[in-house]
Parts: C-alpha cells; sequence; structure tokens
C-alpha cells in the first residue's frame, strides 16, 4: 500500500490543529482563586479565562497597594500621615475617594462623613482596646466631625486639615478596591470573575458559563443561613451591618456604623443594608450612608436616586424591604416588601 506524503502532513496538520484547540478550550476554561488577608479582612478574587493567573495576580498587588496607602490602621500610609501633619499633597486615589466622599457627605445630609475619625477611636475600633465614651467627650469631639472643615485643592490635590480634624475612608475603601479590580479584570480581558472583599462582593461578567452570578445576603445571626439571593452580572453587591465589628459591655451592643449627629453606633432601625450598584465606591459609601440614616431616610434617598442603585433594607421588626429594581432578581424565603417610587 503506498501512502501518499500529502495524505500524511493533512492527517498531521488535522492532528495539531486539534490539539491546540482542545489546549485552547482549556486555557479558556482555566480559573484562577488567591485569598488573603487585607484591609482587616479576609478576600478572595476568582477569574476565569487564560488570563486569569496574570489578572488575579495583578488585583492582589493593587489590593496591596491601596491597603497601604489608604490604611489609618499603618504608620507609613498616605492617609495616617495627613492625619498627623494635617497637610499633604495626595495621591490620585486619595484624591478621588476624598472628592466621593465629599459628594456622599453632600447628598447624605452628612450621614456619610469621613471626618468621624476621632469618634471611631474614642470607641476604640480605631484598635482593638473597646470603651464607652462619656457624653461630655462625644460632644467635644463631635465639633471636628464636619466634612466641610477639609480644605482641598482639586487641582493641586493638596489638603489642609484643621488641628484637630482627621479623616478615615473605611466607610468607601472597600468598595473603591473592589471597583480599581474590576477595571484590572478588564484591562486583563476577563469576562468573569467575582470578588469578595470580606462579604463586599463585586462580580465582573457573568459566570463563566454565561449564567448569572448568585449573591447571597448574609443573616445577621443564626436564625437563617442567609437574609435572600440577588442575581446578577457586572455588579457590585456590598452590605453594612452593626453585627459585623462591635463589642459588648453591660449588656449592650455597640457597633462600628456612627451616627455623625451623636457620635453613636447609628441605631435607627436598621439592622442591615445591602446596595447593589455597578459602582462599587457608591455602593459601599451608601450601605454605611443609609445604615445612618435609617428605613425612611434610606426609602427617601432611594426615591430621589434610583437611576443609580437598589437596595435591600433588614430592620429590627424582622422585615425585609427590597426597591423595585431588583423585583425579580431577588430571592428569598423570608417575607419581603417591594420599595416602589410612589
Ligand atoms: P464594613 O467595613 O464592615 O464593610 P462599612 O462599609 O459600613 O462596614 O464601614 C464601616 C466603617 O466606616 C467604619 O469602620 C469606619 O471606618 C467608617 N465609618 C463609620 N461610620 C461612618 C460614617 N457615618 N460615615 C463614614 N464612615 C463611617
Ligand atoms: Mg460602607
Amino acid at each position: 500500500m503506498k501512502i501518499g506524503w500529502k495524505k500524511v502532513a493533512a492527517s498531521l496538520v488535522l492532528v495539531g490543529v486539534v490539539a491546540a484547540m482542545v489546549c485552547f478550550l482549556q486555557e479558556e476554561n482555566k480559573s484562577t482563586t488567591r485569598s488573603l488577608f487585607a484591609m482587616d479582612t479576609y478576600m478572595e478574587i476568582t477569574a476565569y479565562g487564560r488570563n486569569s493567573e496574570n489578572a488575579v495576580e495583578a488585583a492582589v498587588d493593587e489590593i496591596e497597594r491601596l491597603d497601604a496607602l489608604l490604611s489609618t490602621g499603618s504608620a507609613a500610609s498616605e492617609i495616617t500621615m495627613l492625619n498627623q501633619n494635617k497637610t499633604a499633597v495626595v495621591s490620585e486615589d486619595s484624591a478621588y475617594l476624598l472628592r466621593r466622599s465629599m459628594e456622599l457627605w453632600k447628598s447624605t445630609g452628612g450621614a456619610f462623613d469621613i471626618t468621624i475619625y476621632p469618634v471611631m477611636k474614642s470607641w476604640g475600633f480605631a484598635g482593638d482596646t473597646f470603651r464607652v465614651p462619656t457624653d461630655q467627650e462625644l460632644k467635644r469631639l463631635l465639633d471636628f466631625v464636619d466634612s466641610s472643615q477639609i480644605a482641598y485643592d482639586e487641582e493641586t490635590k493638596t489638603v489642609v486639615l484643621p488641628e484637630q480634624v482627621e479623616i478615615d475612608f473605611g466607610g468607601i475603601a472597600k468598595g473603591y478596591t473592589s471597583a480599581r479590580v474590576s477595571q484590572i479584570m478588564e484591562e486583563y480581558h476577563i469576562k468573569s470573575a467575582k470578588l469578595n472583599l470580606g462579604g463586599n462582593v463585586q462580580t465582573v461578567g457573568t459566570k463563566a458559563d454565561g449564567s448569572l452570578w448568585r449573591i447571597a445576603i448574609k443573616s445577621p445571626d443564626d436564625t437563617f443561613p442567609y437574609l435572600g439571593v440577588i442575581s446578577v452580572e457586572d455588579k457590585a453587591v456590598i452590605t453594612s451591618g452593626g453585627y459585623e465589628r462591635y463589642f459588648e459591655e453591660n449588656g449592650i451592643i455597640y457597633h462600628h456604623i456612627i451616627d455623625p449627629k451623636n457620635g453613636k453606633p447609628a441605631q435607627n432601625g436598621l439592622v442591615s443594608v445591602t446596595i447593589v450598584c455597578e459602582d462599587g465606591t457608591l455602593a459601599d459609601g451608601l450601605s454605611t450612608a443609609l445604615y445612618v440614616m435609617g428605613k425612611d431616610d434610606a426609602i427617601t434617598y432611594w426615591k430621589a436616586h434610583k437611576n443609580e442603585f437598589d437596595a435591600v433594607l433588614f430592620d429590627d421588626t424582622g422585615m425585609l424591604y427590597v426597591t423595585e429594581g431588583l423585583e425579580g432578581s431577588f430571592m428569598s424565603e423570608l417575607e419581603y416588601e417591594i420599595v416602589s417610587e410612589n
């Protein structure tokens, strides 16, 4: 039998093409997961696709960079230096966060206020020795909780703080970080990724199989496993709750979301607030702010900004409120009420 070299060559090419396709598909299905501890919390990043390893590596670098830059907990961070020296020319990241924080401070009527830091410290939330400050002490500190006292020159990126004023991006930094990591995923052409920064979730695209991500909203206690599940793509799902960080003294629970009106842990009837929107920075800032506002003001705020975000509010009577943009994507075994514009 005569074997034509052309046939052999053609077969070899075919085998080569099939092998390349198998490799390609395997690479496409590849996923990379990394866990790390940063910003005082456990984080997990998963990305899918051929570039996932490089993308996740770049994401981890970015998280570590932002942690070192923004953390009030580290002695050398830009924010610690600013709080100490009272003036600084700040990085692009801090400049951006300052601008967003000021916008939120204005739009939330002061419920979100980064100058809350001296009050956070007096409760011990900046370290780990908790204490209950006296009313007198809080009253004195509240004179310096006022974002209008921050002098900021957008052009030169120069910030000046009065002697007693200190700032903290703790209510917004994780959301900003997740937004930055999403951008990195885009730069690496990642079509599917999920970041969980200590309960703050950001999704990139859909799941690898094209279906929506299903994000569970944590329950504040053990009565049920979770409050509900939200199906999303390309969105941040960020929750604030008093149960996240707190201490107990004489049977009273004191948590880390402070009402700038009185300097005390916000107690306006909400147990947790989840914000759903594309912009992680906004979602994080609003989760803190709406928690401070309480249910009625939070709903009023949503009505005025309904194109920007959706929310799930859980109150201390056990009632769940879900804004109408989530109708159809929110699922729960608990009873809930859809909040609409009217
Ligand atoms: P978590 O950090 O648990 O995700 P939040 O996003 O609600 O929760 O952020 C709480 C953090 O925000 C606090 O630890 C503190 O650094 C800061 N913070 C507390 N109260 C306020 C407030 N009223 N405005 C702005 N930031 C706040
Ligand atoms: Mg927040």
